[in-house]
């Protein structure tokens, strides 16, 4: 048994048996053409374009009808790639000048491509590799007859490891067969991911050296949210493992039985509102019949990562007014683009950074790019007509970019006149930076709402990175100097009379609800995979017992309070150790 550590990137757990995907092609071989052999040489480059582009659009429907418009959207950036002239280009100038076969051209040109993206250093353009990847195979699949990368036939659950997964073999996958997957490249904000996510697929990425690490055949256990992945478990791991799915399944047929729409109350009588984070549109409808007090977080960017253009007002209106219509009696707070960091869509020409974390992001490029903004603001705004919508601004550092924005939506009602909704739709901010906890008194005043994102503050507070695989053991939620500033967002708050929610993952692990639990917040917005089993967390906790557990606690590190509050979740039944293990809780 050994385990190798990654970046949690689409939630769930799941054990299954190694399938390594070596879908990087075989090398090309260096061949080289007669002159009179050119123009029927261009021709066949041609027709493997135009076979990889027929293919394509076919992948684009057949992605639209699983999963709607906003996944296929994604083979637009690999569209691109077939049609980028600079690569037709100096494929034919290869094969003209240089007397070189199309696929040994096209190769050539692909790998200089690779080069001058992994040169951008850029983490859109990163991104970008694994469609390069796909567009590289479906190419040379046609000059050089290679078949398209499969899954077996089978009943066995498997887990994919690959350097990378591209996108349109991700749109194919069976999440019967398929249950994980494990690749060595990728970010949480990659298309594969995305689709990992609504199917339900737990996946881990940048793992380094995972098809060392996981030989094929071995069996695995994966946890999409932690990262961790244990190879060839022994028997205790697994039946914990097995014991944790029975009682998951469990837990969900009893609360899919007791009515979703049940309140969720803690032990003691405490009203806790349980709310969903939706990455898509089609996310909204499940997290109704989940039962979700509605949506405490939109996360407006992945309608636009992956797309070639930005999206219409007509198109977000449609969207946000599609997600507020199905929570008519409940909030839905839409968070305006949060762009940068690891997200970035194609259509802006992103600088290149050194710390994207720490660059041009969120509320900072909206506030630069005011048509941009204002198209969304827009949006918004008439969606609001439709229900209760409110509108969040992430990685808020100063007033000013809050007094900015509500320029912006003034200038959004002017335009709208008597077009524009009766009321001003409530405006709130993340509380993601360390400057916005200090400044929270003084922001107060200004915004209707507060959000808490426990992951970027981590990431701000402790100064480690989010997305680096290798500190996932030091990115700690949970770290004393964390609990101090939520101490303090509670305790701002309350003076300011000012709602307060958290929507950071913090909120969906058993461990960190019932902190904030015991803290004094109670409002949470939490991932469709863990939501249900959340709610029955808070329903098993007595608030008041919490409240003395944290209040009277001065943990060392983040694992002190973590083994403290396990121990009482353990002893209320609400949390057995065992199922936990694999999350390293
Ligand atoms: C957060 O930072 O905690 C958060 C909820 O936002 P995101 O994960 O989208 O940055
Ligand atoms: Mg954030």
């Amino acid at each position: 048994m050994s385990t190798v550590e990654g970046i949690g990137a689409a939630p769930g757990r799941a054990l299954g048996r190694v399938h390594r995907l070596e879908a990087e092609a075989a090398p090309v071989p260096h061949r080289t053409i007669a002159p009179e052999e050119v123009e029927a040489e261009v021709r066949r480059f041609e027709q493997a374009r135009a076979a990889a582009r027929e293919r394509l659009e076919a992948l684009k429907t057949e992605t639209g009808d699983r999963f709607g418009p906003y996944d296929a959207g994604m083979f637009e950036a690999q569209m691109l790639m077939v049609d980028d002239p600079m690569i037709e280009e100096g494929t034919l100038a290869y094969i003209r000048e240089n007397y070189l076969a199309a696929e040994r051209a096209f190769d050539l040109q692909m790998l200089e491509h690779r080069v001058r993206l992994l040169d951008s250093g850029k983490t859109m353009e990163i991104d970008r590799l694994s469609d390069l990847h796909d567009v590289r195979h479906r190419v040379l699949s046609t000059l050089l007859d290679l078949p398209e990368p499969e899954i077996p036939e089978g009943d066995e659950p498997l887990i994919l490891v690959a350097r990378d997964l591209p996108p349109s073999l991700a749109a194919r996958l069976d999440a019967a067969r398929v249950v994980g997957f494990v690749t060595e490249r990728g970010s949480r904000a990659g298309h594969s991911v995305l689709i990992a996510k609504s199917l339900g697929i737990p996946a881990v990425v940048g793992v380094t050296a995972a098809l060392e690490a996981l030989p094929h055949g071995c069996r695995a256990l994966i946890d999409g949210r932690t990262g961790r992945i244990v190879c060839d478990p022994d028997e205790p791991e697994i039946e914990a493992f097995r014991r944790g799915v029975v009682r998951l399944e469990a837990r969900r047929e009893r609360l899919v039985e007791a009515s979703p729409e049940r309140p969720t109350r803690t032990a003691d009588e405490v009203e806790v509102t349980i709310q969903a984070n939706v990455d898509r549109p089609d996310e909204v409808a499940r997290a109704r019949t989940l039962g979700a007090a509605g949506v405490g977080l939109f996360r407006s960017e992945f309608l636009v990562i992956g797309h070639r253009e930005i999206p219409s007002e007509a198109e977000q209106y449609e969207a946000y007014r599609m997600a507020v219509e199905a929570f008519p009696d409940r909030e839905v707070v839409l968070r305006t683009f949060d762009l940068g960091g690891d997200k970035f869509p194609m259509f802006l020409e992103m600088p290149r950074e050194e710390n994207p974390y720490l660059g041009w992001r969120a509320i900072r490029v909206c506030l630069d790019l005011p048509d941009l903004f204002l198209n969304q603001l827009r949006a918004a705004v008439r969606a609001s007509a439709h229900g209760d919508l409110k509108i969040l601004i992430p990685f808020v550092t100063s007033v000013d970019e809050i007094e900015r924005t509500r320029a912006l939506i003034g200038r959004v009602y002017d335009e709208l006149g008597e077009a524009a909704p009766a009321g001003r739709v409530p405006l709130g901010i993340m509380v993601e930076t360390p400057a916005a906890v200090e400044l929270l008194d003084r922001i107060a005043p200004h915004v209707d709402f507060v959000s808490l994102g426990t992951n970027d503050l981590t990431q701000y507070v402790l100064a480690v990175d989010r997305g680096n695989a290798k500190l996932a053991a030091v990115f700690e939620p949970l770290h004393p100097a964390l609990l101090a500033q939520y101490r303090r967002i509670v305790r701002a708050c309350r003076t300011h009379d000012l709602p307060v929610g958290v929507c950071g993952e913090l909120a969906g692990d058993p461990v960190g609800l019932a902190v904030l639990i015991g803290l004094g917040f109670r409002r949470f917005s939490i991932s469709l995979s863990t939501l249900t089993e959340q709610r029955e967390v808070a329903r098993g906790v007595v608030a008041a017992e919490l409240r003395k557990l944290v209040d009277g606690a001065d943990w060392e590190d983040g694992a002190a309070c973590r083994a403290e509050v396990a121990a009482y979740l353990e002893d209320r039944g609400v949390f057995e150790g065992d199922a936990a293990r694999l999350s390293g809780e």
